[in-house]
């Protein structure tokens, strides 16, 4: 049956308008300029009563959110750590949404679980991780790490004779679970949706780079009795630091404990020869959580659950009922992640590794490492501007007022950030680290390369300097909702 005309009009609307956001990413503001009510303004009206024309719709939409957009697809965006969501994913993601797969199931999706097979197997040989992994297709890695720690939990329990599923947590044997100080926020928010509580993680001491020390993990293993689950890191979000995978696993293994990792951009430091080193030895592990829409660049929302026991993540994962179809265990997306009904997120996944490839992925992950030296270079060369990492992946960590005391130190970054945020040429946030506030640059934008970073260093030191001399922020230059 064709179309009706507003069908493929709405339809055609949207990637008009889509293609035409996307074409002006670069030279749009990096940062929204509109406060919550402003934007509110844009956004609200009555319920609607009547339906409207389609078209109009989608116009309204796009007229009204465009100028609330967060600059996150521009190549100078480094806030935080995320991905622009590559050309190519998003035209994939396109058709994942007119297609309407439900990739739960194989019955219900086939090609969608097919894909993700397929996708899996490519991920795994680009990561470099053993290829008899499973690997579930979740939202982030914030479930990738509760999906991961929840084979995790029951296995460590089933080897101790309790089964989790049955018995739940109440009355089965104590779980200690070993984190890292500078782990990441989600992981503990995994460990409490697992119902193991805080008061049962001990906090492994870590080193200036924010990296667990191994003779601390062997030393609080060696005092633990019973079930165990370490989670370790791949990529720190302020210093982008490794944990010490040379020794890691055995420290593991010889205390029975199942190895985790946090692997949320770091991971894909294997896929690139030249910051391969970092993440050496990590193979070991028996789980890994990482995201698509990180360094991937996939469209949100996506992350893999990665697991080396594939009977391990299934009894965890594997939903059943009568109505639902047995299949190969292999082909059943829904084994593998919390959800049942949701996404065919494999769609993207395959487009955007053909894209890419292996030398893609690998030449791009190296250019933002090497960009993120860069700018470090030239910010160290500021005097009063310091880089307090050791920038070996893409992350840099810059602190303001070298040899001041840490509150002038903090003030002065709040402003250099608040200063680069209202010029609004590029984006940087900033956090706590060591005791003082400092600036981060994330560079993961997939279009990012030097003349971006050289414009970021350029606006940093200027803005350092006006902070360091006393000049007065405009204030009609910064956003009143910062
Ligand atoms: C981003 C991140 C997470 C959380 O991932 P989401 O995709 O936001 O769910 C977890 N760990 C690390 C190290 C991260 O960088």
């Amino acid at each position: 049956m064709p179309l009706s005309r507003r069908q493929r009009e709405a339809l055609s609307r949207a990637a008009a308008r889509g293609i035409d956001f996307r074409e002006g990413a670069a030279s749009r503001p990096p940062r929204p300029v509109l406060t919550p009510d402003e934007l509110r303004a844009r956004m609200t009206g009555p319920t609607p009563e009547r339906g409207e024309d389609w078209t109009a719709v989608i116009d309204a939409l796009a007229d009204a959110a465009e100028p609330g957009l967060q600059g996150n697809t521009s190549p100078r965006f480094f806030g935080w750590v995320m991905g622009a969501c590559h050309p190519v994913g998003v035209a994939a993601d396109w058709l994942t949404g007119a297609w309407n797969q439900n990739a739960g199931i194989y019955d219900v999706a086939p090609v969608a679980a097919v894909t993700e097979e397929v996708a899996a197997r490519w991920l795994l040989d680009v990561l470099r991780l053993p290829p008899g992994c499973s690997v579930g297709f979740v939202t982030g890695a914030t479930m990738a790490n509760f999906t991961c720690l929840a084979a995790a939990r029951d296995e460590v329990l089933r080897r101790a004779g309790w089964d989790v599923a049955e018995g739940g947590l109440q009355g089965a044997p104590l779980v200690r679970l070993f984190v890292g100080e500078d782990a990441h926020a989600t992981v503990l928010k995994a460990i409490e949706y697992l119902g193991f509580g805080r008061v049962n993680v001990v906090r492994v001491s870590t080193d200036e780079e924010g990296r667990m020390r191994a003779d601390a993990l062997r030393a609080a293993l060696a005092g633990a009795e019973g079930p165990k689950i370490v989670v370790a890191q791949a990529g720190q979000i302020n210093t982008g630091g490794f944990d010490p995978f040379k020794e890691l696993p055995a420290i593991c293994r010889a205390a029975g404990a199942w190895l985790h990792v946090d692997a949320a951009f770091g991971l894909w430091a294997r896929a690139c020869p030249d910051r391969a080193h970092l993440a050496e030895g990590l193979e070991d592990a028996d789980s890994w959580s990482t995201d698509g829409h990180k360094w991937l660049q996939t469209p949100y929302d996506c992350g893999f659950a990665i697991v080396r026991d594939p009977a391990a993540h299934r009894r965890a994962m594997a939903i059943g009922a009568s109505y639902l179809p047995e299949q190969v265990a292999s082909l059943q997306p829904a084994h593998h992640a919390p959800e049942l009904s949701r996404r065919a997120r494999g769609f993207a996944v395959w487009a955007i590794l053909r894209a890419l490839g292996r030398e893609g992925v690998a030449e791009m992950v190296s250019r933002h490492c090497a960009c993120a030296r860069r700018v470090a270079a030239a910010l160290a060369a500021e005097p009063g501007i310091e880089v307090l990492n050791d920038v070996v992946l893409n992350q840099v960590a810059v602190g303001f007022g070298a040899g001041w005391d840490r509150e002038r130190q903090s003030a002065a970054a709040r402003d250099v950030v608040a200063r680069v945020q209202a010029a609004n040429r590029v984006f940087i946030g900033g956090a706590d680290w060591r005791g003082r506030w400092i600036a981060r640059i994330s560079v993961i934008s997939e279009a990012t390369g030097p003349e971006d970073v050289d414009v970021l260093a350029e606006e940093i030191i200027t803005a350092w300097r006006a902070v360091r001399d006393g000049a007065p922020l405009e204030a009609a230059a910064a956003p009143s909702h910062s």
